[in-house]
């Protein structure tokens, strides 16, 4: 096999904003995020508005989740999302918890479990986030998440902000 060459991984990459018209932001993050080289966007979730939490006031949060087939290692593809937060406008070293243009995050990477210091796969706010679990369940709801089990069997915390599904979002 040639160095460099892959075979495709189906990775799930979650996406939230609440600053600068969320919703074109992440709509145009999905659109990036195909449009990278050796990355296809196979499915994506409707959006979802999620009040924040944490200790900061702030404006609701869009979110949504896509499965992305991708050859990219996972380490070079984080620094791929990092750039695409930086280019979209995202202010390096905002507040933990604080409004942002754009996060992204890789919640899966097939079935890998990666333990990095910078990068953690799954990512560890998969089982109590909200806004990554409805949207995971509505595109890939088979899912078996590396060390958590089945994602059907996962509960949505009741504890925590409502979220809502907006439907008709996409043009
Ligand atoms: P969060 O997404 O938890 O709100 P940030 O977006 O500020 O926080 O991420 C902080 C750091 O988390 C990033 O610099 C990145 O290196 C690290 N990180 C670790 N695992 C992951 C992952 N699976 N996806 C994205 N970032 C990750
Ligand atoms: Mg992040």
């Amino acid at each position: 096999m040639s160095r460099g060459l892959r075979n495709p991984v189906q990775a799930c990459i979650g996406l939230g904003s609440n600053l600068n018209d969320p919703q074109q932001q992440v709509m145009t993050a999905i659109e990036r995020l195909d449009a990278l080289p050796g990355c296809k966007v196979l499915r994506r979730s409707s959006l979802y508005r999620s009040a924040p939490f944490g200790p900061v006031k702030q404006d609701d949060f869009i979110n949504a989740v896509v499965v992305l087939e991708t050859t990219v290692p996972a380490d070079s593809l984080l620094a791929r999302l990092k750039e695409m937060e930086r280019i979209q406008g995202r202010v390096l070293r905002a507040e933990r918890w604080g409004p942002r243009v754009l996060d992204l995050d890789i919640l899966l990477y097939g079935s890998e479990t990666i333990d990095l210091p910078g990068l953690t796969i799954p990512h560890p706010g998969i089982a109590s986030r909200n806004f990554v679990l409805l949207p995971l369940r509505e595109i890939a709801p088979e899912l078996v998440i590396p060390g958590l089990g089945a994602l059907a069997e996962l509960a949505v915390n009741e504890q925590l902000p409502a979220i809502q599904r907006i439907s008709d979002a996409y043009p």
